[in-house]
């Protein structure tokens, strides 16, 4: 019996996202192998992690690289090493301070309003606080010089095309930071495919940049790859853990280490055209199946919703079907297996093909059709939404 069914879970099939509350992804078996090899001994984390950040530098083309537990956490330690440069007495006169505001280097992060994400109080966590340039909708370089001073530590770039239009392009960016010596984080978390970006934004002169490892990347759900410029990853390196630091609570074991490494390994060798052409052809039988549905609309929606280059399909459904998208949403949701899906505005919702294993996306089509020639059901007392 299977860990989850004996507490009594329901098996979920996911056709939302690769999302943190959802368990990230599914870990291939060389992922796990790898993990369980690491299990089985002991060994030093510091060497370790040398030796995994190398090859993972290789991997990824970089200089440097270093295994965080997440990309938030990656974050975190990023924005702690362009405050301090991983220098000994600030950082023992910020474990001294009150807070980790004190006298722990230039305490302001730049970043595009536009790019205000639910993951930037890593930038609070260390100890810095956020300063916005442009609005919503539009940047101007000005205003990023403007904003430039004595004070900041770094500008954070929410890397992604879902979030470009009210920003500066990265390449401006740097141009304008590196002129004033301060170093661009880049947020990437989400940003696999397409594999070169693992490489393309420290080719535009990124400083550090972060990726999950628990998303597309199909590693180790706590598991996070910060790649960058040597001098500033050994610097995160002074500050992350195993070191008894301000990051220490954010610790990374030995099996995620090897774990990302696996997953890096096998990910840069994959065939990418392969993966985007399969997850085509799941959209397009979704879309032609349900478009044929009485008072079901459904169309291929591109990029998905994350800015990354493969699609997703959206459904929308008209009040004669009785549905709404929430309603449709709570519906997948409470069957079994449980079906995951996003809910598209109060008439539709949309399907993800890249987090279903095979075969999953048949089960879904299924429900889908099964749900949809019947009457629609009010929504619930929202499942969907404590779910999130
Ligand atoms: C997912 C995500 C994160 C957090 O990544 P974790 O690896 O779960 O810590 C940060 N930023 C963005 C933009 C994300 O999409």
């Amino acid at each position: 019996m299977h860990v989850y069914d004996r507490l009594g879970l329901r098996p979920v099939l996911n056709a939302d996202a690769r999302l943190t509350v959802l368990g990230g992804s599914r870990m291939p078996a060389e992922v796990r192998r790898a993990m369980d090899e690491a299990a089985e001994r002991y060994v030093d984390l510091h060497v370790l992690q040398r030796a995994a950040g190398e090859r993972l530098a290789e991997l990824t083309r970089n200089e440097a690289a270093l295994v965080t537990c997440g990309a938030a956490a990656g974050l975190v330690i990023a924005i702690l090493a362009c405050r301090n440069a991983g220098d000994l007495p600030t950082i023992a006169r910020a474990l001294e301070g009150r807070s980790v505001h004190d006298a722990a280097g230039p305490d302001e992060v730049l970043i595009h309003r536009a790019h205000r994400t639910p993951y930037d109080p890593a930038v609070r966590i260390a100890g810095a606080r956020l300063v916005g340039i442009g609005n919503a909708l539009q940047t101007f370089e000005w205003e990023l010089e403007a904003a430039l001073g004595p004070r900041t530590a770094a500008v954070l770039y929410v890397a992604g095309t879902h979030l470009a239009r009210g920003a500066l392009p990265l390449d401006a960016v740097v141009r304008i930071a590196a002129a004033r010596g301060i170093p661009v984080v880049v947020d990437a978390a989400a940003q696999l495919p397409p594999v070169d970006n693992l490489w393309r934004f420290t080719e535009q002169g990124a400083d550090l940049v972060v990726f999950s490892g628990g998303k597309d990347l199909e590693g180790p759900q706590s598991s996070g790859l910060l790649v960058g410029r040597r001098e500033l990853v050994d610097a995160c390196r002074v500050n992350a853990p195993p070191h008894q630091r301000l990051a220490r609570a954010m610790k990374v074991g030995r099996e995620e280490i090897v774990g990302l490494l696996a997953a890096v390994e096998r990910y840069v060798g994959l065939d990418h055209d392969a993966r985007i052409a399969a997850w085509e052809a799941t959209v397009a039988r979704w879309v032609e199946a349900l478009d044929a549905l009485p008072g079901v609309g459904a169309s291929r929606a591109f990029p998905n919703e994350a800015g990354q280059p493969h699609p997703r399909a959206l459904l929308t459904v008209d009040t004669s079907t009785g549905w709404s998208g929430p309603a449709l949403c709570d519906a997948l949701w409470e069957g079994d297996p449980r079906i995951a899906v996003a809910v598209a505005g109060t008439d539709g919702i949309s399907l993800s093909p890249d987090p279903l294993a095979d075969g999953e996306a048949v089960v879904v089509l299924d429900r889908l059709l099964d749900l949809l020639r019947r009457r629609g059901q009010p929504a619930s007392d929202s499942p969907t939404a404590q779910r999130r």
